[in-house]
């Protein structure tokens, strides 16, 4: 919860704005119905009863209108504050706005340490269309973008956790003529907002903390230029890549709680991350929010929340393999955001990390339990 002090809840009260608990308790819900529930149930539809004269009302045709996935949209554009596409998956989110806005000729400016698919779809698909891409490192140093059509951010970076400053590098970008696209999984809409920080869109993965139940894949693009999203939005009507009606209202039932679950991780990464640098048997801890970090200074400007991952090494992946054997309460599992604390050897994916670098994505358990577990398996391990 944002203390009442924070700069960002007196930013909600000047603004008459409601403060982030309260925002998603009510995101996207009707107007109240007597006798209807708060969240109605999940639509189950391909096609709908078309009047017989007139044809098509507000749903025909399950691709194109859905009023589960709506609300859903609803609910997350009030949160990121612009209109909202969702996909069925993150990366059906990032892959549609790069190949609804790039073209053959066209260069795209993509984070050297982000989300490894989106780099490995721009060395694949994207040069086979005739579209280069150039890779920058989330820290630093920036190229001036000159000749740049679309630039990708993604802060706090995954899996590194680096930070970059949107505000800064969205200016230098729009100066060189470019569109600036935020890649806001990790911190989620209430972590962050992009595109108050001067981003023309947002994309991200649904399938982390702001659904946090790792039970359902979804992505989103969100973006208050209307040609964008009207291209957006063709695209997905063309390709196809939504999420079915369940997996919306199992997303939508689930933020309800996101202000309360990001609270809890980000208490348990903020006591996970001291304990973890205070021991030397424990090289390359990062987290944002601890006092140090070279992420701090500008996460702690940028962000309303830092989120509940934090990455640290352990030297060789059979150490990893020990600490997570031994501990009780720690999933292995890739992806992160969930309420289930989970740790990713991210190498086993072939990414480019070191063999012992561990992401561990903090849930919602009680701290000292944590603590304990986590401190007796590195004893152990
Ligand atoms: C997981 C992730 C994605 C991809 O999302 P999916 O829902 O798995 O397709 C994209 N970007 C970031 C930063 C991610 O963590």
């Amino acid at each position: 919860m944002i203390p009442s002090n924070h700069p960002a809840a007196a930013q909600n009260r000047t603004e008459g704005l409601l403060a982030d608990g309260t925002r998603v308790v009510h995101a996207g819900l009707p107007e109240p119905v007597v006798g209807e529930p708060f969240l109605p149930g999940p639509v189950f539809a391909a096609p709908y009863h078309l009047d017989p004269v007139t044809g098509p009302g507000e749903n025909g045709y399950g691709r194109t209108e859905h009023p589960t996935r709506r609300a859903l949209e609803s609910a997350i554009g009030q949160l990121e504050g612009a209109p909202t596409l969702v996909f069925s998956t993150g990366m059906a989110a990032i892959t549609g706005l790069l190949l609804s806005v790039l073209r053959a000729g066209d260069t795209v400016a993509l984070p050297a340490d982000g989300y490894f698919t989106v780099r490995a779809f721009a060395e694949g698909t994207l040069r086979d269309l005739g579209v280069s891409s150039i890779t920058v490192p989330t820290a630093g140093p920036y190229p001036d973008f000159e000749g740049v059509r679309l630039v990708l951010l993604e802060t706090p970076a995954n899996p590194g956790l680096d930070v970059c400053d949107v505000k800064a590098l969205a200016a230098a970008a729009h100066a060189a003529g470019a569109l600036v696209a935020v890649d806001n999984t990790t911190p989620t809409p209430l972590g962050q907002n992009p595109l108050a920080l001067g981003a023309d869109v947002v994309v991200a993965s649904g399938t982390k903390a702001l659904t946090g139940h790792s039970d359902v894949l979804l992505g989103y693009v969100a973006t208050g230029d209307e040609a964008l999203f009207a291209k957006v939005e063709t695209w997905r009507k063309q390709t196809g890549a939504v999420p079915g009606g369940f997996d919306c209202w199992l997303a939508h039932r689930s933020m309800a709680t996101l202000d309360l679950r990001l609270a809890r991780q980000t208490e348990n990464a903020a006591a996970i991350a001291a304990m973890l640098a205070g021991r030397t048997d424990v090289t390359a801890v990062r987290w944002p929010g601890l006092a140090g970090d070279p992420s701090y200074a500008v996460a702690k400007q940028q962000m309303r929340r830092i989120p509940g991952v934090v990455c640290f090494d352990l030297g060789s992946a059979e150490r990893v393999g020990r600490f997570l054997t031994a501990a009780a309460l720690v999933f292995a599992a890739t992806s992160f955001g969930g309420v289930h604390t989970t740790a990713d050897r991210r190498a086993q994916w072939g990414d480019d990390t070191s063999a012992g670098f561990v992401r561990l994505s903090c849930g919602i358990e009680d701290t000292a339990d944590l603590l304990a577990d986590l401190s007796a398996a590195l004893d152990q391990a």
